[in-house]
């Protein structure tokens, strides 16, 4: 695989940047609170914008063991009484604009607009709890409870006395029988098990279906229940549910016992969906950041993980970005704060000077560069603008302006091109071939195809690029007005790109390409476009070699025909 280490020795000079130390944080829950309270132990300042008209809120379901309700209230006090923190309730974000370091934040309040300067933004919206009741066909009754709702009652004694007291009594508990449950659905439901089997008379039971349990602590839990006397029943169908008011009957066939099961639960407890926070959709679409295909603030692109969004500066936490529990929201809330130390320092940041540059000249501000950058990089004064602290110099936007006006400062046009002609007058064994290789994934997969003794074609030649966005139609075609038989443009897989949609730029330029390549007369299977992750070298082998063998059936190309004739 002979291959020009491109061009990476340019090295960009460095450039000190002041950044905005006060860090807005979104929602007002416990995991914002967790976030306000190390910013603030770290000397940053805190904007904390909540829509509710106060902060903190319910206990959460959850009682994992390094949290409980004394650390909330510590935590709530300390927040509450800190200094540089400002806390804006009833308030929502309107616009957020200007580059990490510099963010315009425009909030709407009672009417009234207001804006703060910060560096950061951490979302930390709290998720919902809808109730499935009605999925199970049951309706509202003294003794037919949300996971919600028992945990009230646990907390107020005399709720308690009123619904459990008063002899031995049956608690049943339904969970992922009518949508796949989460751990924290689990998890919050072995919780109250255990207590109400801790508690005089009571039996709990817990009819499980469809849950997801990987989640840190959970086994140890559910080892626990079953030492306390909880019952279990594992079904593959949802029960048969009937209610005559307070009586409730549940039957259903156990594959244990071979047999039908009718249960009389006094105590009826029904799971409850974890959802995305209400505000979550406007929230992404002011900031700009993706969601994923649960509504959540974090597309799954593990890139990103644990908390960063596909917006540079924009952070996101616990049950923000999943359905998660209270201790891990918290574990997330440490991280962003790592990452928020990471990008902001103490007030200022040494980056290099530039990873992209624009030729104001030719810039006609059509939007193009704005519209397609993935981590919102530019912005404007009277022409666009590239921050060297956001940009990632993946070069879609050098690759998308109609004008040319962007050129990366490591792969610049010219030095691709240049690269391009080098290989291509290299003579090689076999068909030739140029792949442009994603540093994020292909390439690093031909490296390790080298290292693990993968025999990749004599013929193939690699072009390292930032990101497979910066293959332009024009350095393909230039590779095969230079003579080589084939081309090959490697990305990372979908959802997996780091510059979201880098794959799927280069996927359409690559089919524009064919078109182009079928009407001049080259056949269209010269180019291949694939996917690949960083850790996959024999695929790449197989890639290459599945192409090495296309090109032979094929034979050389029509232009290196020409050139030799
Ligand atoms: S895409 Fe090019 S021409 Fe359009 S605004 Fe950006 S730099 Fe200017
Ligand atoms: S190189 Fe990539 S990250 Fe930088 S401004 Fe262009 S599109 Fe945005």
């Amino acid at each position: 695989m002979p291959e020009v280490e491109a061009l990476s020795a340019q090295g960009a000079s460095m450039e000190e940047i002041p950044m905005e130390t006060t860090v807005l944080i979104i929602g007002g829950g416990w995991s914002g609170m967790k976030v306000a309270a190390e910013l603030i132990s770290m000397g940053y300042g805190v904007v904390l914008a909540a829509g509710g008209t106060g902060i903190g809120g319910e206990p959460p379901g959850d009682h994992s063991a390094s949290v409980n309700q004394k650390a909330l209230t510590t935590l709530l006090g300390s927040v509450k009484k800190a200094d540089g923190i400002e806390i804006l309730t009833s308030t929502s974000l309107v616009s957020l604009t200007g580059v990490p370091g510099s963010f315009r934040a425009r909030f709407e309040q009672s009417g009234e607009f207001l804006e703060r300067d910060v560096g950061a933004v951490v979302v930390a919206l709290e998720t919902q709890r809808v109730s499935l009741a009605e999925a199970y066909g049951l309706s509202e009754d003294e003794n037919i409870l949300t996971q919600s709702q028992l945990e009230h009652v646990f907390a107020s004694g005399e709720e308690k006395d009123r619904l459990l007291g008063g002899g031995s009594k049956d608690v049943l508990f339904l969970v992922g029988l009518q949508q796949e449950g989460g751990p924290v659905v689990m998890e919050r439901a072995i919780e109250s098990a255990i207590n109400i089997q801790e508690a005089e008379g009571l039996q709990a039971t817990i009819l499980v279906g469809n849950v997801k349990l990987a989640q840190h602590g959970l086994e140890t839990l559910y080892k626990q229940s079953r030492e306390k006397g909880v019952l279990y029943f594992k079904l593959r169908e949802p029960p048969h549910i009937k209610q005559n008011g307070v009586d409730v009957s549940i039957e259903f066939f156990d594959n244990v016992l071979h047999g039908p099961v009718v249960l009389r639960p006094d105590v009826l407890v029904v799971e409850e969906a974890i959802r995305s926070h209400p505000q979550a959709s406007d929230v992404a679409q002011v900031l700009g950041i993706d969601r994923d295909a649960e509504g959540f603030l974090q597309s799954d692109n593990v890139h990103f993980f644990p908390t960063r969004s596909n917006r540079e500066g924009v952070y996101v936490v616990g049950p923000a970005r999943l359905s998660s529990s209270l201790a891990e929201g918290w574990k997330d809330a440490q991280n962003a704060v790592l990452e928020v130390r990471q990008l902001l320092g103490k007030g200022k940041r040494v980056v290099p000077r530039e990873k992209a540059k624009i030729h104001r000249g030719k810039c006609t501000i059509c939007l193009t560069c704005f519209r397609v950058c993935p981590h919102g990089a530019i912005y404007w004064d009277n022409r666009a603008v590239i921050s060297p602290v956001a940009c990632q110099g993946c070069g879609i936007c050098a690759s998308e302006c109609p004008m040319d006006a962007i050129q990366l400062v490591d792969f610049r046009d010219d030095q691709i091109e240049d690269q391009i002609l080098q290989l291509s007058a290299t003579s090689v064994d076999g068909p030739q071939m140029i792949a442009f290789c994603c540093q994020n994934s292909a390439y690093e997969a031909a490296q390790m195809a080298r290292v693990v003794g993968g025999s990749a074609p004599k013929g193939l030649q690699i072009v390292k690029v930032p990101c497979a966005g910066k293959v332009d139609v024009d350095y393909i075609l230039t590779a095969f007005k230079a003579g080589v038989d084939g081309v090959l443009v490697l990305a990372c897989h979908k959802d997996n790109c780091k510059s979201q949609q880098g794959n799927t730029f280069a996927e359409w330029r690559v089919e524009h390409a064919g078109n182009m390549l079928e009407e001049s007369g080259l056949e269209k299977e010269r180019l291949c476009f694939a996917t690949i992750a960083s850790n996959m070298p024999m695929e790449f082998v197989r890639i290459t070699k599945e192409m090495e063998d296309k090109l032979n059936q094929l034979g050389p190309s029509r232009i290196k025909r020409g050139a030799a004739a």
